[in-house]
């Protein structure tokens, strides 16, 4: 089969690689859609501890179900699904507190097992059975479902946040997670939704999301202006969705009493210390937390709201600007780097 096989820093390449093997209590299936990840991309520039290459990597997946197991019970030939990153083993101690995401043994497709850059991707047994592969509702489609991993996230960065109906929510990034949060913040009742992005091209293109307010940081004062918009309150949630110390220091100053702010974007390795202000924290009563990945549920979740599409605040559509057959996979990474889009789905 093909894929796209991740060889070291700058090289990926597009070959012929065997295909997987189905085994008795696992699943094979034919990938119809694999979205590129800032991850991916991190992991194309500059490598990752946990993708050890030569691997295929892409953990934004979807396809259809070619082969199953003579063991397993559930799926059949032909189902169309939504494939989760995450492998969890069911049995440490996180994985029995329901948070597969922590799991002690965690692994991931696309990084430390094949991912979804090819035509074929086995689907490991610790999978089928605990809400990490889910059936397509039938009005959505193999590239929407492509991005249902990402939004998951996302949703799970929002219950970690306690966003509820009225607050006021800011999210500070449009990049295509900035704009899922505006989704999901308008999903779940939020009273306004203010977004923050140093890039006007970007701005623009976020508008079709319809934030009450956008901000550019580098052109006015975002403190001034999100105490101006809540009545010298401050955000009741600021989500940083945006690779950007400065930011999560910066939340600090226009977050509200009893605020939540959510350390979504991870932070370059070699620029990961910020310096926070303790006593606003502490005289506030206000909550920093951080977001990993995403529980079976959020997956499960995601679905839905796609199949529901507009009258939940949901257009899964609008995400994806962009496919490439996977010989161009080179191209849809520099289509991502360029910021011209949303999500780029590869189409294997
Ligand atoms: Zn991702
Ligand atoms: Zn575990």
């Amino acid at each position: 089969m093909k894929a796209a096989v991740y060889e070291g820093i700058e090289k990926l390449v597009v070959k012929d690689v065997p295909a997987p093997i189905c085994t008795e209590e696992n699943i094979v299936i034919r990938v119809r859609a694999c979205a590129i990840c800032g991850t991916d991309l991190r992991t194309f520039h500059h490598g990752k501890v946990n993708v050890k290459p030569p691997q295929i990597i892409g953990h934004e997946i979807s396809g259809e179900v070619a082969e199953t197991g003579s063991k397993v019970t559930g799926f059949k030939k032909g189902d169309r699904l939504a494939v989760a990153a995450i492998v969890s083993c069911g049995s440490c101690y996180y994985c029995r507190k329901g948070l597969p995401n922590l799991c002690a043994k965690f692994k991931a497709l696309g990084y430390e097992l094949p991912g979804g850059f090819a035509e074929y991707l086995a689907v490991p047994k610790e999978m089928l059975y605990d809400g990490s592969v889910n059936k397509l509702p039938d009005n959505v489609t193999f590239d929407e479902a492509a991005i249902v991993e990402p939004f998951a996230c996302a949703i799970n960065g929002q219950e970690l946040s306690r966003v509820s109906r009225g607050d006021v929510v800011v999210i500070v990034g449009a990049g295509p997670i900035g704009l899922m949060h505006i989704s999901i913040a308008r999903a779940k009742n939020a009273g306004k939704v203010i977004l923050a992005e140093m890039s006007e091209q970007r701005l623009e293109m976020a508008k079709t999301f319809c934030p009450d307010i956008c901000i550019n940081p580098g052109k006015e004062n975002m403190v001034k202006r999100v105490m101006d918009e809540t009545e010298q309150r401050g955000a009741d949630v600021v989500i940083v969705a945006a690779p950007s110390g400065k930011a999560q220091e910066e939340a600090l100053k226009y977050i509200a009493f009893r605020g939540r702010i959510n350390f979504f974007g991870g932070l370059p390795k070699d620029k990961s210390f910020v310096s926070l202000d303790a006593n606003i924290i502490h005289y506030r009563e206000a909550f920093i937390n951080g977001t990993s990945g995403s529980l079976p549920r959020h997956n499960m979740e995601t679905l839905k709201l796609f199949s529901f599409g507009e009258p939940a605040g949901v257009n899964a559509k609008k995400f994806i600007t962009h496919r490439y057959p996977l010989d161009r996979i080179l191209e849809g990474i520099k289509t991502v780097e360029s910021g011209i889009g949303l999500k780029v789905v590869i189409n294997p």
